[in-house]
């Protein structure tokens, strides 16, 4: 069983899962609002996936006797200035995740947890993807610049996320 400390912490990795899968659906919503359908597939599909690493961290403290504890989850933001500057947040969400959770495995290595460590690997692992994926999305948004054609193409393909090539 993990440590009260850890399992703390863990609570608290659980809670901005949550908070992140709530920001996505939100970044959902303004993306609707300006008709870029695209991208709100992918904040929705985004946000599925965010609830999924909640819902991992929060099976493995079940299996490991640790009590799961949820927590409130703060109001998103619900307006945003440019899908540019609307990834620019995504980034520094997904990089401050990061840094969380390199916090909670320095915890579970300093207490000598080793199956926290492990379980802990996959999530670093995942977000060296969340990061790349931000930053290539934000990399073609800057060649995007003010051309609402090329937007729309972009739209075009990040709605085809999750289908077969
Ligand atoms: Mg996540």
């Amino acid at each position: 069983m993990p440590s009260k400390k850890l399992e703390q912490a863990i609570n608290e990795q659980i809670q901005r899962e949550l908070y992140s899968s709530y920001l996505y659906l939100s970044m959902a919503v303004y993306c609707e609002e300006i008709n870029l359908d695209g991208f709100a597939h992918w904040m929705l599909s985004q946000s599925e996936e965010e609830r999924g690493h909640s819902m991992r961290l929060f099976n493995y403290l079940h299996s490991r006797g640790g009590r799961v504890v949820l927590q409130a989850i703060p109001q998103p933001p619900s307006k945003f200035k440019s899908p540019k500057k609307m990834f620019e947040e995504v980034l520094k969400s997904e990089q401050s995740v990061t840094k969380e959770i390199h916090k909670l495995y320095v915890l579970a290595k300093k207490e000598s947890d080793h199956a926290t460590e492990v379980e802990l690997q996959w999530f670093i692992q995942e977000q060296v993807e969340e990061e790349k994926t931000a930053q290539d999305i934000l990399a073609k948004l800057a060649m995007v610049g003010d051309q609402p054609a090329a937007l729309l193409m972009m739209d075009r393909s990040l709605g085809s996320r999750g289908q077969q090539p």
